[in-house]
């Protein structure tokens, strides 16, 4: 049986990597991109040199200030990440049709058949790897296997700028001794689970027998068992766009101000429809996301007549569904607007709208563009402004000054 040859690329710290690059200064400083460090948001990427002091992605901003009060804090820019997000994304793109982005900084590629062409899997890697750091500017790290799952693991396990190769025959082997969190599906829970039973390690649980598993954990105790084993036979899934785009505010303190939170609805929906244009897609439906002072969390959302990248037309349908479902007076903590069921954009090249949309349209993009330069938060509907919230430049970086801790 001839094996497949998986090659999994991950952009190293992606988000710190882009502002390295536009910004050559930052380079080996620690960088931590997410929300204002005063707030009570994330982080949505840490430099290296920022996770050597303990901060990590989706940890609240305010534990990272407190671990690395030094670090540059610098706002989220979505536009400009999704611009090369495709640039790293056209280059994959060019080596096989079976080229799967799973999200805006990771990809897998079935370059079996592609060998012929280009040389081995190894020598596909290595150039696409010298690509995205020559050509594109970025560090990348690469996994390359026999199957998504080892791929994506061997990926991990060289970053930041690795190259793993694990050859076919040899996955059981090289997982083995790698803690069971390693594995697709393994979370918290499972985690604590397998431990609990005495699986430690990959190895571990690869020499379990396959009915123990079924009994503790049923069909996916099946394939927890497969998986450890270095088993998968899931296939590179070509194409389409991404699944969906989202951003989220956590206030400062929790609100339960109809104006306020419309405000924010409005800001949101602004970054969500400014991130569908730049990466070229229209969304067929929009979700609101709600957290309650309690952490309990709803989302609901509703489908579109056409699919739109529009601010108003997002913001209408945001706050139609907020009006629809929030009760008067009930404290939010967090509010989040998401755009899914994504098409590529058509709609004003084929002028199925009036003169009207396309002028909406051209508007968006000049305000993009400004966005591109200074961040996300540069331009806030006028509602916004002297509430604290988005009233100063915090993104603008061309002063020399990027947004920092108060002394
Ligand atoms: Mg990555």
């Amino acid at each position: 049986m001839s094996s497949r040859q998986i090659i999994c690329v991950d952009l190293d710290a992606f988000f710190c990597s882009v502002e390295e690059l536009l910004d050559p200064s930052l380079k080996g400083k620690p960088i931590i991109v997410g929300a204002d460090p005063r707030g009570r948001g994330v982080v949505s990427s840490a430099s290296y040199a920022a996770r050597e002091y303990g901060v990590r992605s989706a940890m609240p901003i305010s534990r990272a200030a407190r671990l690395c009060p030094h670090a540059i804090f610098l706002p989220v820019r979505h536009g400009v990440y999704g611009e090369y997000s495709q640039k790293v994304m056209s280059v994959l793109a060019e080596y096989t049709p079976l080229f799967e982005p799973v999200s805006i900084d990771e990809a897998f590629l079935d370059v079996t058949l592609s060998q012929d062409l280009f040389g081995s899997a190894e020598q596909i890697g290595k150039e696409i790897q010298r690509r995205i750091r020559q050509d594109i500017g970025l560090p990348a790290s690469l996994g390359i296997a026999t199957n998504k799952l080892v791929a994506k693991i061997a990926s991990d396990l060289g970053k930041p700028s690795g190259f793993v190769q694990v050859p076919s025959g040899t996955e059981a082997a090289f997982l083995a001794p790698l803690p069971v969190e390693k594995l697709w599906g393994v979370g918290l829970k499972t985690a604590q689970r397998l431990h609990a039973l005495g699986f430690h390690t990959i190895g571990d649980l690869a020499q379990a027998p396959a009915d123990k598993l079924q009994r503790e954990f049923g069909v996916n105790g099946l394939a927890l068992h497969q998986h450890a084993l270095g088993i998968d036979d899931s296939p590179v899934k070509p194409g389409g766009p991404p699944k969906s785009v989202s951003q989220e505010h956590t206030f400062p303190q929790d609100v339960s101000a109809e104006a306020e939170i419309g405000r924010h609805l409005l800001h949101l929906s602004q970054g969500v429809a400014h991130q569908l244009r730049s990466q070229g897609f229209q969304a067929r439906t929009v979700v609101l996301k709600l957290r309650y002072h309690d952490f309990a969390t709803i989302t609901r959302s509703v489908t579109l007549e056409a699919p739109t990248d529009l601010d108003h037309k997002i913001f209408d349908s945001v706050l139609g569904l907020f009006r629809k479902h929030w009760r008067q007076g009930d404290k939010i903590r967090l509010v989040g607007v998401g755009a899914h069921n994504l098409v590529p954009e058509t709609a004003y090249q084929l002028g199925l709208f009036g003169p009207g949309e396309e002028r909406y349209g051209r508007l968006h993009r000049t305000v993009d563009a400004i966005r591109q330069k200074y961040g996300d938060d540069i331009i806030v509907p006028a509602a916004l402004v002297g509430t604290g919230e988005g009233s100063q430049p915090k993104g603008k970086r061309d002063s020399g000054a990027p947004r920092s801790l108060p002394a």
